[in-house]
C-alpha cells in the first residue's frame, strides 16, 4: 500500500513511518520541520520504500500517483509548542486538513486523522468517552490547538458526508515514548530530562491535576489498527491508557527511578490546563480490538534510556 504521513518527522509520526516502513509499504512523509526532527527518521532515509517532502501540509504536494490512505498527524502537540504560534497551529490544523482530505478524495485513499484528548477540554466527566462533547475554551491560549482539531473533526465529518471520503478520526490521549524533543515541553520528557540532568523537577500547579499516558508504541498500533478496520466507522475512537496518575506521583516515580536525592520545583499552573484526563478505550477495545501493553514503568524505562543516550547522561 501506498501511505501518506504528514507529520512523520515527529514523535508518534516518525514511529508510524517505522512501522509502516517495517510491514513493506511504500511511506512518503510530508513535514515542515516545524517541531519535527530529521533525526528521527535517520534510519529510514535511505530506505527505498520511504521519502520525505519538507513541505508543509498546505503546500501543493509533488506526489507520485494517487495513495491509498492518509495519516494526518502534522500540527504542533505540545502547549509551548502550539503556543508560540498559535495562528499557524489554528491554520495547519484547518486549512492544512481540508487540503489533505481533498487529496484524500482525489486519490480515493483513507484518511486516519490524529485527533486528541484536547478536544474534551477540561473535562467534567470522568472517564472522558466519545460521547462527551467537552468543556472547552475557544479563547484561551489552548484554544489555537483545541479549536483546531475540533475544527479538524468537523471537516473529516464534512468530507465523509459530502465527499464519501472513508475517514477515521482517533482522539489520542497523552503519548511518550522516545523521539520526544528534549525541549519538546511536555511533562514526562520535561521530567526525565530534568532529573537525567541533575535538576528539580518542574511540577505546575499543586501536582494533583492528572493524566493517562500511553506509550508511543500502543497508540501506533492502535492507529495502524484504526485505518485497518473493515466498514466505515462513524464517529471518533478514543487511543489511550486508561491508567491513571497525578503529575505529582509521576515526578515521585521519575525521581525514584532516575536520582532518590532529587526534589521538586513548584511553578504555577496554566491557564486552563485540564484537571483530570482519563480516556473510556470501550470502543477502541470493542471496534479494533485494541488496548494498551506497556504499563507506565516499562514506558518510563525506555524512555529514560533513549533520553540516557540522547544526552550522554
Ligand atoms: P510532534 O510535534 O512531535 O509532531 C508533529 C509533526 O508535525 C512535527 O514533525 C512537525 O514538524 C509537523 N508539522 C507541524 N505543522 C506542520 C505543517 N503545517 N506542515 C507539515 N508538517 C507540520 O507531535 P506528536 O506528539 O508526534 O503529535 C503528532 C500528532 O498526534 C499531532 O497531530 C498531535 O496533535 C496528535 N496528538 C499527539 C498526542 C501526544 O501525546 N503525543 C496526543 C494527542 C494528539
Ligand atoms: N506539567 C508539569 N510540569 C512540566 C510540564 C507539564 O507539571 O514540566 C503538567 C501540566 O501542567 C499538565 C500535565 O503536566 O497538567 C501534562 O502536561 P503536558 O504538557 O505533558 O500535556 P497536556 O497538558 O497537553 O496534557
Amino acid at each position: 500500500m501506498r501511505y501518506l504521513v504528514t507529520g512523520g518527522a515527529g514523535f508518534v509520526g516518525s514511529h508510524l513511518c517505522a512501522c509502516l516502513l517495517s510491514e513493506g509499504h511504500d511511506v512518503t512523509c510530508v513535514d515542515n520541520l516545524r517541531t519535527g526532527r530529521r533525526e528521527n527518521l535517520a534510519k529510514l532515509l535511505g530506505n527505498d520504500g520511504f521519502r520525505l517532502l519538507e513541505l508543509d501540509i498546505r503546500d501543493d504536494l509533488p506526489l507520485e500517483g494517487p495513495v491509498d490512505c492518509v495519516f494526518n498527524l502534522a500540527s504542533p502537540a505540545s502547549p509551548p509548542h502550539y503556543q508560540r504560534d498559535p495562528l499557524d497551529t489554528l491554520l495547519t490544523n484547518v486549512e492544512g486538513t481540508k487540503h489533505m482530505l481533498e487529496l484524500a478524495r482525489k486519490s480515493g485513499a483513507r484518511f486516519v486523522q490524529a485527533s486528541t484528548s484536547e478536544v474534551y477540554g477540561n473535562p467534567l466527566e470522568e472517564p472522558q468517552s466519545e460521547s462527551y462533547l467537552g468543556n472547552v475554551n475557544p479563547c484561551g491560549p489552548r484554544s489555537c490547538y483545541d479549536e483546531g482539531k475540533r475544527c479538524a473533526e468537523t471537516l473529516c465529518y464534512i468530507y465523509r458526508e459530502r465527499h464519501g471520503v472513508d475517514v477515521r478520526v482517533s482522539r489520542i490521549f497523552n503519548t511518550y515514548g522516545p523521539h520526544m524533543s528534549q525541549d519538546d515541553g511536555r511533562v514526562i520528557s520535561n521530567f526525565v530530562v530534568q532529573a537525567l540532568l541533575g535538576k528539580p523537577l518542574t511540577v505546575y500547579g499543586d501536582g494533583s491535576q492528572t493524566r493517562s499516558f500511553c506509550y508511543v508504541s500502543d497508540t501506533v498500533r492502535g492507529l495502524i489498527a484504526l485505518s485497518h478496520v473493515d466498514g466505515p466507522l462513524f464517529g471518533p475512537v478514543n487511543l489511550g491508557n486508561p491508567a491513571e496518575i497525578t503529575v505529582g506521583e509521576l515526578a515521585r516515580r521519575v525521581i525514584e527511578r532516575i536520582d532518590p536525592s532529587l526534589g521538586v520545583e513548584t511553578h504555577p499552573l496554566p491557564a486552563d490546563d485540564p484537571l483530570r484526563r482519563r480516556p473510556d478505550i470501550s470502543l477502541a477495545r470493542q471496534e479494533l480490538g485494541w488496548e494498551p501493553t506497556v504499563d507506565l514503568d516499562e514506558g518510563l524505562t525506555a524512555t529514560i534510556s533513549y533520553f540516557k543516550e540522547v544526552l550522554g547522561a
